[in-house]
């Protein structure tokens, strides 16, 4: 069954899912809409159709059916005092970063904000019953449309009224009650405008009937009755049901005001400020009578240019006008909505980056400055946001705290846009063909290029309507982690020692061996998990090598055997191993505070490792650390161990620990249990955790930074030791550093040492040249260097292989023999390393016929390698050293044909 097939189901029963005791008291009417059949409650006796079809349609624009004016600050202030006033606990947002679910990045609706998931099941926890709150919501579907409808944000205020029926809360009856006289009594709207529309709605598993509810066409919000689980056609009675209302703060403060757009009464006085600088006047008619067609069409058309279009030539627009005022001011709605967006997520700790829900917030920032690019606004981001949170610090006065934090990440992450902007136009420059959805979103992908940035070179003259929900979609599963599936039906929970007092030898019967595997009663062994790893031992003469959890069991891994089901074993747990884990999981905690108060507010735990002799630690962070914030992220952390503060842990019911420690607690993760461990080392650090930890924090005695790393974009990892082993390496650091500053000693005098003998040589090549020229008769030695000097006419030959020239002597020499004898050809062979190499120089005369390139290949072809060069000089050489006699012999005869 889908949607519309339960919804006309439901609507055959209308006593049972849609009549409230209002609609009776009051005299509503139940319809059915002239155009599309769907059936509306109205105390109008002449509507004949539902407000989607109706003539009043976006009617209030110009002309608000309420007395007073209320913007979004006002419109919460009126809608607070009158739930509160209602017997209703008003309660503050829940981060826009849904850090407890790993279903979802962000916070799409203010529900989300009661629902836990555990196993696969949803279940519902309220701080208070019943209770409203002001649920910033993210949605990145319907991003084309922002700026341009009038009412689309992406981000908006939900205004999200629960309640679960029991002596505190109230069902339907109530709820639309309240609805009803918040419109009419608060807001002060007429009996006869409101109307209440027949739907159902459907997600995280649950389902029910609702009621939405419209002011001059306009939806304000939706009740939904949530009553049933599972799908649509095969459904049951939920345990609990739940009121479900969901109504757009926006949508409110626009219905009083009756702005053209949504926009101009929710961002404060920042839209004026920005009309102001770009010389636009907001009170111009054409603005009116081009956003009332607007909201029209959009009900006709689906494409968002073909909306656009009849909107134009139904307000009877000029390109001037368009030009000049609708484009720019579609620009400016743009750019405040998605500065809006981004205070809330960065302030709730998300950063711009490449992966996960990451990406929405880099192409919002890559938006706000093409578009600036593209209509040559000059606008001070870093104003509008100082702007936008004195507004928004009205109602969200946390904002204030990380004002500073959002800007310096804008600030970034702008930097990186305008530095890859070279590279996006060689890209773009090289595509030939108009782009289709597909290589849109692969050019986004792997080259970072915007359709907002293709746009502004003119490549498309629009972004595809599917491009933002298809590149969502991409980017919304989260990966599930895979386990071995055992069958271990109808064993108990296993009794953690651990958690008591943790004996490291200990007596437990065998509930079930099988494979490598047993089950035990009870075990102090720790089952790998929040990225620490699994204790090690014996379960009788058996090593254990691996420990897991299976839902409420913990299993072993055993190595050569197994026991005896039934039998009882004792059991050892290494406890060295388990020592320096500890104090490696410790450490994790304190060094995860330590980078956030050094780095700032954005910095969340990524993932961690706790190992016996290392650990790591993945933090969000924008850039790579520098060694000065690496120092001080390791002072401030020893200085916690130094302090010897007490690590306490308690267990606390999941609702309270979030009311009282707030979703930082959530750094390892979501804890899918109602009880929720929490470890704290007093208020510097408080997380939710399962792990073992020390006593109190001077146990860790010291930790030690060993490297760090920028591993993924927005992640960085942190390498670390910590007590004996961050003491070892320490001392072996130390070592290494005096091993290495001796060696770099030896080298600098060994450097100084051949300077002196280079400068030694120049003076003594002169002498050593006019010696060997000068003897003439036979072959000669003079340190080592043979010569063989023939009659006047005929090339003459000087060789050495002598082991105390390098490269230097035998340039040096080979250029003054030949300068001072052109008959003379001269070649030097020495080792390197592990090569053997030759040095020729053959005089203008003698080269005529001997050239030095020649000799050269023909010596490199002996020493087993190649060589080469021009007629006068040459070099070559190989691997051969045994055939260093033989390559002279052979220069020798080739130069004096002997
Ligand atoms: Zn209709
Ligand atoms: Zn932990």
């Amino acid at each position: 069954m889908d949607k519309k097939e339960i919804l006309s189901k439901f609507s055959t029963d209308p006593e049972r899912y849609y009549n409230v005791k209002l609609f009776e008291n009051q005299g509503f009417e139940r319809k059915s809409c002239a155009t599309c059949k769907r059936f509306y409650w109205t105390m109008d006796e002449n509507r004949t159709n539902c407000p989607d079809h109706s003539d009043d349609t976006y009617s209030f624009i110009g002309n608000p059916p309420t007395k007073k004016r209320f913007d979004y600050t006002q419109a919460w202030k009126e809608v607070e005092s009158f739930f509160v006033k209602n017997g209703h606990t008003s309660v503050s947002r829940y981060p826009v970063v849904c850090r407890w679910r790993d279903d979802l990045y962000f916070t799409i609706a203010s529900i989300v904000d009661f629902q836990r998931v555990m196993g696969s099941k949803v279940v519902f926890e309220f701080p208070a019953n019943p209770l409203i709150v002001p649920q910033t919501c993210l949605r990145f579907k319907d991003l084309e449309n922002v700026g341009v409808t009038g009412r689309h944000f992406s981000s908006f205020c939900m205004i999200g009224q629960h309640s679960i029926p029991n002596s505190h809360g109230y069902w339907k009856d109530e709820c639309v009650d309240l609805d009803y006289r918040l419109i009419t009594e608060q807001f002060g709207v007429d009996k006869k405008e409101v109307v209440f529309v027949e739907d159902v709605w459907e997600g995280g598993g649950s389902f029910g009937s609702s009621l939405e509810f419209f002011v001059k066409g306009l939806e304000l919000g939706n009740a939904v009755f949530t009553e049933f689980q599972g799908d649509l056609s095969n459904y049951k009675t939920l345990e609990q049901q739940i009121i479900d209302m969901g109504a757009g703060l926006e949508r409110f403060a626009w219905l009083t005001m009756g702005t053209p757009t949504a926009y101009d009464c929710c961002f404060g006085p920042v839209t004026n400020n920005l009309l102001q600088q770009t010389g636009i006047d907001a009170n111009d008619e054409i603005i009116v009578q081009y956003f009332t067609e607007i909201a029209k069409y959009l009900e006709q058309f689906s494409g968002l240019s073909e909306v656009r279009k009849n909107a134009i030539k139904s307000a009877h627009l000029s390109d001037e006008q368009i030009n000049r005022i609708i484009t720019p001011l579609e620009g400016i709605y743009l750019i405040i909505d998605h500065i809006r967006t981004l205070i809330f997520a960065i302030s709730d700790g998300a950063l711009p980056s490449n992966v996960g829900g990451g990406y929405n917030l880099r192409i919002m920032l890559r938006r706000i400055i093409s578009t600036m690019d593209r209509l040559s606004l000059k606008f001070d981001v870093n104003e509008i946001v100082d702007v936008q949170i004195d507004y928004l610090k009205n109602t969200y006065p946390e904002l204030e705290k990380t004002r500073e934090d959002i800007k310096t990440i804008i600030g970034i992450e702008s930097g990186r846009y305008e530095n890859s902007k070279l590279r996006m136009e060689k890209i773009v420059s090289k595509l030939n063909q108009k782009p289709t959805v597909e290589d849109l979103i692969r050019l986004y992908e792997s080259d970072g290029v915007t359709p907002d940035y293709l746009k502004e070179m003119k490549v498309i003259s629009d972004i595809p309507s599917t491009f933002y929900s298809k590149l969502s979609e991409l980017h919304q599963s989260k990966k599930q982690k895979e386990q071995d599936q055992l069958s271990l039906e109808g064993l108990p929970e296993t009794e953690l020692l651990y958690y008591g007092d943790d004996p490291k030898e200990f007596d437990a019967k065998v509930l079930k061996s099988f494979d490598k595997y047993v089950i035990l009663d009870k075990t102090s062994f720790y089952a790998r998990g929040g990225g620490q790893e699994p204790d090690r031992g014996t379960v009788g003469k058996f090593e254990v090598i691996d420990v897991s959890k299976h839902g409420n069991v913990i299993v072993h891994e055993l190595k050569n055997g197994i026991p005896k089901e039934g039998s009882v074993v004792s059991c050892i747990v290494n406890s060295k191993r388990r020592n320096g884990i500890t104090k490696n999981h410790t450490s994790t905690h304190i060094l995860n505070s330590s980078t956030r108060s050094v780095l700032g507010s954005w910095v969340w735990q990524h993932s961690a490792f706790k190992e016996e002799d290392h650990a790591r630690l993945d933090i969000t962070h924008h850039s790579a650390l520098t060694d000065d914030e690496i120092t001080k992220i390791e002072k401030l952390a020893n200085s916690i161990v130094e302090k010897d503060i007490p690590v306490t842990i308690e267990n606390f019911d999941r609702g309270t620990a979030e009311q009282k420690y707030g979703f930082k607690i959530y750094q390892g993760g979501i804890v899918p249990v109602k009880s929720v461990r929490i470890v704290s080392i007093k208020d510097f650090d408080i997380e939710a955790c399962g792990g073992t930890h020390v006593k109190k924090t001077g146990e860790i005695e010291i930790i030690k930074i060993t490297r760090t790393k920028r591993i993924q974009d927005g992640v960085v990892r942190l390498e670390f030791v910590s007590g004996e082993t961050a003491l070892d390496y320490i001392k072996q650091h130390d070592a290494d550093l005096i091993k290495k500053s001796a060696e770099l000693k030896e080298k600098m005098e060994l450097k100084e040492k051949r300077h002196g003998q280079k400068q030694d040589m120049k003076e003594k090549f002169p002498i050593l040249v006019e010696a060997i020229i000068q003897n003439k008769i036979g072959t000669n030695n003079v340190n080592e260097i043979i010569v063989d000097i023939t009659e006047s006419g005929k090339p003459n030959f000087c060789s050495t292989t002598s082991e105390q020239y390098d490269e230097f002597f035998h340039i040096g020499l080979g250029e003054k023999l030949i300068e001072k004898d052109p008959w003379m050809v001269y070649c030097g062979v020495f080792e390197d390393g592990d090569k053997i190499r030759a040095i020729i120089y053959s005089g203008d005369h003698a080269a005529k016929d001997k050239k030095a390139g020649d000799i050269a290949k023909t010596v490199s072809q002996i020493l087993g390698g190649a060589g080469g060069g021009n007629q006068r000089f040459a070099q070559g050489g190989g691997k051969d050293k045994s055939k260093k006699n033989d390559a002279i012999e052979k220069v020798k005869s080739m130069v004096l044909g002997v």
